[in-house]
């Protein structure tokens, strides 16, 4: 039997998400957040994609190169469940799972052959440098299975209001019109799905993340959040 098999990375994702916190903790969760999935050699010859664009999504196979340092387990906790309750690792999307892979479902808005080959894609919850291992068309007629049932990740989960102050509200703006980064409605998608982790809910501090060169900075209060500052890095 075989018991260990070679797999090889066929590109690397860039995207504005260079730290865990604040990254979706699924995919289609920010419909806003895009990437781009720069395939390597010899993965990217031009025919290996003859098709592809006829698809609207499609799945990404990838490692969570970012916990590996960390080992996997047998049990974690999920956020879904504040934190309270433990799932075995394989009724669990967790990355500290063996062999490391994920799996996503995620928009392909654009194949782009001007450097190379680049998938653009949106809807990811993937951090920059993630080692993709695999693409694949998704299938609603295979893949989107009606009678399945959503086990614990269907129990209800709050999700929050975001409020914006008027000078984060001007810089987007600003950033959305120099970049043509839907800076607002990104922050907005990422934040109603309350990303801080379960022990920190309770702590009325302010909270920070990175996306792209912007630090974002916000504070929730009850089923509010509100972010009250957003500033280019450095
Ligand atoms: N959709 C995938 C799946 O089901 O396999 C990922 C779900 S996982 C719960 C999503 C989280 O993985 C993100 O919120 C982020 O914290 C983490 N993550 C994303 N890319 C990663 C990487 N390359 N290494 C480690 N963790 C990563």
């Amino acid at each position: 039997m075989i018991d260990k098999v070679p797999i090889e990375v066929i590109g690397y994702i860039n995207s504005c998400f260079s730290e865990k916190f604040g990254t979706p903790r699924q995919s289609g969760l920010a419909p806003s957040a895009e990437a781009r999935l720069k395939l390597v050699e010899p993965f990217n010859r031009r025919e290996m994609f003859r098709g592809l664009e006829e698809f609207s999504h499609v799945w990404i196979q990838f490692l969570f190169h970012q916990v590996r340092t960390e080992g996997w387990k047998t049990t974690v906790r999920p956020p879904r469940l504040g934190g309270n309750e433990r799932k075995g690792i394989w009724a669990t999307r967790s990355p500290h799972r063996p062999n490391f892979m994920g799996l996503s479902a995620v928009q392909l808005k654009h194949i782009d052959f001007n450097n190379g080959v680049e998938l653009v894609l949106a809807g990811v919850d993937l951090l920059d440098g993630t080692p993709v291992v695999d693409i694949k068309p998704y299938l609603p007629s295979s893949d989107s299975l009606d009678e399945a049932s959503e086990g614990w990740a269907g129990r209800a989960f709050e999700k929050l209001e975001v409020e914006f102050l008027p000078a984060a509200v001007q810089f987007c703006s600003v950033y959305e019109n120099e970049t043509g980064v839907p800076l607002q409605q990104l922050i907005t998608e990422i934040l109603r799905e309350d990303p801080r982790p379960p022990a920190q809910r309770q702590k009325k501090e302010t909270f920070g993340m990175r996306l792209y060169d912007v630090n974002v900075r916000w504070q929730v209060r009850a089923a509010t959040c509100r972010v009250s500052s957003c500033e280019k890095v450095g």
